[in-house]
């Protein structure tokens, strides 16, 4: 089998972060771009997990390749969880990061440090075009901010303190970053999985 993998993501920051922490392995990897006209998924699953593997699962059935898709979210303990698997429409269905940021910020008012736990969690779904599919979780625990802080990475970033930080993720370097993050550690364990779809 041709080592091509599909990156079934459109989001371009979620794309540069998997596309760096999979550069060491030797496998070309396309993006949604480089092949056209896959349908559009519906992400109407209950969990992240749920989520990713219906969109690796399509991603592979519709192009033939090997493809891994991913799904995140910020769950904060005050808010019961939210904004969990609809991190990226927090604000509304077509809600930009700030909005969502904002949004956040305005019902995590008046709860005081301690109470400001959260976690990004990530699921990432390898599937082979047969519809075998796998998935790996990682999660990253912190806090939540009391204003925004740094100007790199996206989505909540400036507003997540990963445990052990003093630095929201928005100020750390995309290699500190990937090291210690929800996408980093799910992709650490999908890296076996897709050494061994290839290898098959
Ligand atoms: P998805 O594209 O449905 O997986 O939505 C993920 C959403 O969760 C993004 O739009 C962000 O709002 C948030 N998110 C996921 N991962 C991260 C991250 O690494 N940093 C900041 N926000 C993230």
């Amino acid at each position: 089998m041709a080592r091509k993998l599909l990156l079934a993501t459109r989001n371009p920051h979620k794309k540069k972060e998997l596309q760096r922490i999979l550069s060491d392995l030797s496998i070309e990897i396309l993006t949604l771009e480089e092949v056209k006209d896959l349908p559009e998924v519906e992400e109407n699953g209950k969990t992240f997990a749920e989520n990713a593997l219906k969109k690796a699962v399509a991603g592979a059935s519709a192009s033939g390749l090997i493809c891994l898709a991913d799904d995140s979210g910020l769950e904060v303990d005050a808010l019961n969880g939210k904004p969990g698997i609809y991190s990226a429409r927090f604000a509304g269905e077509y809600a930009d990061d700030r909005q969502n940021n904002e949004k956040l910020l305005q019902m995590m008012q008046g709860i005081e440090e301690k109470r400001r736990t959260a976690r990004f969690v990530c699921a990432i779904a390898v599937s082979d075009p047969q519809g075998r599919a796998e998935v790996a979780e990682g999660v990253c625990e912190g806090k939540i901010a009391f204003a925004p802080v740094g100007q790199g990475g996206f989505g909540y970033d400036p507003l997540f303190i990963p445990d052990g930080f003093f630095k929201s993720f928005a100020e750390l370097s995309a290699e500190e970053k990937n090291r210690i993050s929800h996408r980093g550690m799910a992709l650490k364990k999908a890296k076996p999985i897709i050494k061994k779809y290839f290898a098959e």
